[in-house]
Formats: C-alpha cells, sequence, structure tokens
C-alpha cells in the first residue's frame, strides 16, 4: 500500500466517523448545531481527500482536477447563499430541492460512467452483473429522487396543486406502466448493455412524478424525508459504480437516516407508509375551508382580557405553530413567559412532531429565542397534563390542535394524534382570521365554550398582551 493510499484511507474513515457522529448530534437540539457544522466539515474532509488522490494517483488529468474544483467552489457558494436567505418557514421546500439535487448528481454519475466508461478504468459496463446493477439502480432511484423531489418542492411551493384525475384509481394503473416500463429498460440494459438507459431514466422519472403527485397536505413531511432517504439509496448506489467506499457508506448512513425519519413522521401522524404512497392527499386543498359562516359559536376577546385569565392562572401551556414561524414571534413570546414565570406561574410548550413545516421546526424556532430546553415538552408528555392546564395560548397552531383528528371518522386528519388542548380550563387561539390549517379543514377547537379568539399576527398580539401584563403589574412581584 503507498503512502498516498494510506492517508487517503484515513481521511475516508476519518470522514465517516466524523459523518456518523455528526447525524449522532442531530438527534439532540442542544447538540445540532455543532453536529451539522462537525457533518459539514467531514463532507469537506471526504472532497479534499478524494480529489488530492486522484491527483496523486494520476486518475485524473490537471484540467479535469480544475473542472472539478471550480464546480465544487461554485456550488459550495451557492449552498451557502441558499442556506443564509431561505427563510425558517421555505426550509421544507429547499430540503426536497437538496434532495432533488442529490437524485440527480448520483444520476448523471451513473449516466456518465454508463455513456463513457472505456474499461481501462475499471468503470467499463461490460465488466460486471455488479457494475451494471448498480448502474442500473443509480439511475432509476436517482430519477424517481430527482422528479419527486422536484414535484414536492412545486407543491409546498404552491406552484402546483393535486390535480383531481391523481385522487382517481387509474393513477396506479399509470404508475404501475411507468414502473414496467423501467423494468423492461433494466432488461434491456443487462442484455444489450447502453440501450436502454435512456427508456430507464424516462420511465423512472415519470414513476416519480406519478407517485409523488397525488400526495398533498398533511402528508408532505413523510414524502419529504423519503425521498431523502432515496437520495442516500441512490448515492449509495453511485458509490458502487464508481468504485468509492466512502459514497456507499454516506449514502447508505443518509439512506437509513431517511428511512427511520420516515418511520417517526408516520407515527407521529399515526399514517402507514402504504397509505401515504397509496392512499391519495390526505386533507387534499380540495377540502378547503375558508368559511366563516362553517362556525356556530366564535368567541373572540382583547389582549387585555387574556391578559387578565393569566394573571389568574397558576400553569400556562403555550402551543407553538406554523403561524409563529411566519410572524417571527418567537422572542417576544419568550418575554411574556419570562413575565408570567417571574410571577410564579409556570409555563411550558407543547410540541407537536409535525408542528410547523419540517420535523423539529418549533424546537429550532423556540431555541432560537433561548427558552430552556427542559420546557418544550414533547406531545405524548403534554397530553395528560391539559386537564391541569389553566390556560393554553395556542399561537399559529390550528392542524395540530384540531379535535376533529379523534372525533370524526369522516375527517382526513382522523387517526393523527394531536394536543388535547380542549382539556384544559380556558383556551385561547392567537390567529390573523379563520383560515383553515395546512391540511384545509376546519377547527371544532375554536367552536368550544372555553375557546377564545385573539385574532391577530401574532407577533402584535403578543406584543400587545406584553403590554397588558405589565400594565396590570405582573411580573413585579417575585
Ligand atoms: P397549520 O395547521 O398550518 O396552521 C397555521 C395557522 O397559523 C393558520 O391557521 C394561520 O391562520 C395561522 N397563521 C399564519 N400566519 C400567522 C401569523 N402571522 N400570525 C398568527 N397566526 C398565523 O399549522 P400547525 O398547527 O403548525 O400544523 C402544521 C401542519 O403542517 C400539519 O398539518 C402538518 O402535517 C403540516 N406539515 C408539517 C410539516 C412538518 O414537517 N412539520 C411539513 C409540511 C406540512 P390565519 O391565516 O387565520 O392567521
Amino acid at each position: 500500500m503507498t503512502i498516498s493510499l494510506l492517508i487517503n484511507s484515513i481521511i475516508d474513515l476519518l470522514a465517516v466517523l466524523l459523518l456518523a457522529f455528526g447525524i449522532k448530534g442531530l438527534s439532540k437540539v442542544r447538540s445540532a448545531r455543532d453536529a451539522n457544522k462537525l457533518a459539514a466539515f467531514a463532507m469537506v474532509l471526504a472532497v479534499v481527500g478524494l480529489l488530492f488522490n486522484s491527483l496523486q494517483e494520476g486518475g485524473i488529468s490537471t484540467q479535469s482536477f480544475l473542472y472539478i474544483f471550480a464546480g465544487t467552489l461554485l456550488g459550495s457558494f451557492f449552498g451557502v447563499i441558499t442556506a443564509k436567505r431561505v427563510p425558517m418557514t421555505a426550509m421544507p421546500e429547499t430540503v426536497a430541492l437538496f434532495n432533488g439535487c442529490g437524485g440527480m448528481s448520483s444520476l448523471l454519475v451513473a449516466l456518465g460512467v454508463a455513456l463513457f466508461s472505456t474499461g481501462d478504468t475499471g468503470t467499463d459496463l461490460n465488466s460486471s452483473f455488479v457494475e451494471i446493477a448498480s448502474v442500473s439502480v443509480s439511475i432509476f432511484v436517482g430519477a424517481i429522487t430527482f422528479t419527486g423531489s422536484i414535484v414536492a418542492m412545486a407543491k409546498l411551493q404552491g406552484w402546483l396543486s393535486t390535480p383531481s384525475w391523481t385522487q382517481n384509481k387509474i393513477r396506479h394503473a399509470v404508475n404501475i406502466f411507468f414502473f414496467v416500463l423501467s423494468l423492461v429498460a433494466i432488461i434491456e440494459i443487462f442484455s444489450t448493455n447502453n440501450n436502454g438507459i435512456w427508456l430507464l431514466i424516462i420511465g423512472s422519472g415519470l414513476l416519480g412524478i406519478g407517485v409523488t403527485l397525488p400526495i398533498g397536505g398533511a402528508d408532505m413531511p413523510v414524502v419529504i424525508s423519503l425521498l431523502n432517504s432515496y437520495s442516500g439509496i441512490a448515492a449509495a448506489a453511485a458509490g458502487f459504480v464508481v468504485g468509492s467506499q466512502l459514497l456507499i457508506v454516506a449514502g447508505a448512513m443518509v439512506g437509513a437516516a431517511g428511512l427511520i425519519l420516515t418511520q417517526v413522521m408516520c407515527k407521529g401522524m399515526n399514517r402507514s407508509l402504504l397509505s401515504v404512497l397509496f392512499g391519495g392527499a390526505l386533507g387534499a386543498s380540495s377540502s378547503k375551508s375558508k368559511d366563516v359562516s362553517e362556525y356556530k359559536n366564535i368567541t373572540s376577546c382583547s389582549a387585555e382580557e387574556c391578559a387578565l385569565t393569566l394573571e389568574a392562572a397558576e400553569r400556562v401551556v403555550i402551543v407553538p405553530g406554523y403561524g409563529l414561524a411566519v410572524a417571527q414571534a418567537q422572542h417576544i413570546v419568550r418575554e411574556v413567559a419570562k413575565l408570567l414565570e417571574k410571577s410564579g406561574i409556570e409555563v411550558s410548550y407543547a410540541i407537536h412532531p409535525v408542528a410547523g413545516r419540517m420535523p423539529g421546526h418549533m424546537n429550532v424556532l423556540l431555541a432560537e429565542a433561548d427558552v430552556p430546553y427542559e420546557q418544550l415538552i414533547e406531545m405524548d408528555k403534554i397530553n395528560p397534563e391539559f386537564p391541569a392546564t389553566d390556560v393554553v395560548l395556542i399561537l399559529g397552531a390550528n392542524d395540530v390542535v384540531n379535535p376533529q383528528a379523534k372525533t370524526d371518522p369522516n375527517s382526513p386528519l382522523y387517526g393523527m394524534p394531536v394536543l388535547d388542548v380542549q382539556e384544559a380550563r380556558t383556551v385561547f387561539v392567537v390567529k390573523r382570521g379563520m383560515s383553515a390549517g395546512y391540511s384545509g379543514i376546519k377547527n371544532d377547537l375554536f367552536d368550544l365554550a372555553n375557546t377564545s379568539m385573539l385574532f391577530g399576527d401574532a407577533k402584535q398580539v403578543l406584543g400587545d398582551l406584553l403590554q397588558e401584563l405589565k400594565e396590570l403589574g405582573i411580573g413585579k412581584q417575585s
């Protein structure tokens, strides 16, 4: 073993270890920031190691090296700009786009090897079953990931709605046709090598669109994490294509992590993966409810009335939702909570696994405002505590507190675990109007006798509430 090969193996091993520690660290809010940096550093190490080794071993020409280096710099530049500019509320779309880029990269690597390999580099498609199989898998999964992710991004962005025909059973026949087309193409690749590759790209690309297009509503986060897993599988297959152990390991880790996240999300919404993929749109936009007349018993109140109720409370639970992120009211809610705590009121935050628009959205949002981690209570733990809660303050949350999920078997949300806020003595809902949440359906909570609506932008309302609490002298006594 040459020295450069030894150095490269050590760099690879180090990169894999750092990536594994990085992924592990992401599981806790406290360590997530550093873990992200660690995983990013692992990737830089992997790229630098690979380029260095390729140059040393003469695997690539200096000109190719410069092209790859320039491409790496350009990609990194766009990555940094995107990460800095994208608002937290648009993170799912961004993740979908990145997944799509991952799928496309794997597809292009496999395509490059299939079309341009000479046989001298050990990557000739004629050479082995494993190579032909990995090229086929890489193209198949890569194309599904790319088109599926682009459709998911367009739907989340609101550029694409769920066409009505996709809610029809005919979509299964269409998807089976694309699947069979892809299988025929793979058989063609095995029998005649490169012929059939373009058919495989078309068949699997259309399959990605056909599977993702009917999915909508609250099922979208599951699809995004599944596509994330696919991008890992495609990368691992591309690792086999180019003989890179590092890519195989990193791809397998992303694939496995994505699958685990998919399972966690399915559990959080009480949905099986099969019903997400083949059951059509949950809460499709066709059932959107924006009609105020649907509600019979709406009570609204002012910030002053809310402050008076809070003054008399001993235990308050804050329920953050997507609207809190839109309003960017995380800092002011922390100020309100601090004031309440100063006067001896116990405050905690109820965290629903799919509140907001990405996994962990509320944790990240509240961490930005330095809310202590121990005050963030997961749904399973906080639900039994609502009957002993005086006031629940719902800030821009809707679907995650909709009792229909438990009471109405015909509701598209039926079966999704929700926060049992209606069990508390008094519930205040802060939102701008009577618009529906992400799933587009009416929320029975708003009609209940112990619920009062506090209309307005969350930041504005919380500002008024803070002012009222101060005027009542809350927080002065310790
Ligand atoms: P939600 O059901 O989407 O409801 C958010 C509410 O916030 C809306 O009803 C809206 O009503 C209100 N709002 C918007 N802007 C506001 C502002 N500036 N101030 C005050 N209120 C504002 O949110 P959620 O309860 O957090 O539920 C999340 C939903 O998204 C679930 O259905 C989930 O499945 C889905 N989803 C989750 C993820 C994920 O990974 N977490 C990803 C994609 C989708 P007004 O317009 O009347 O103000």
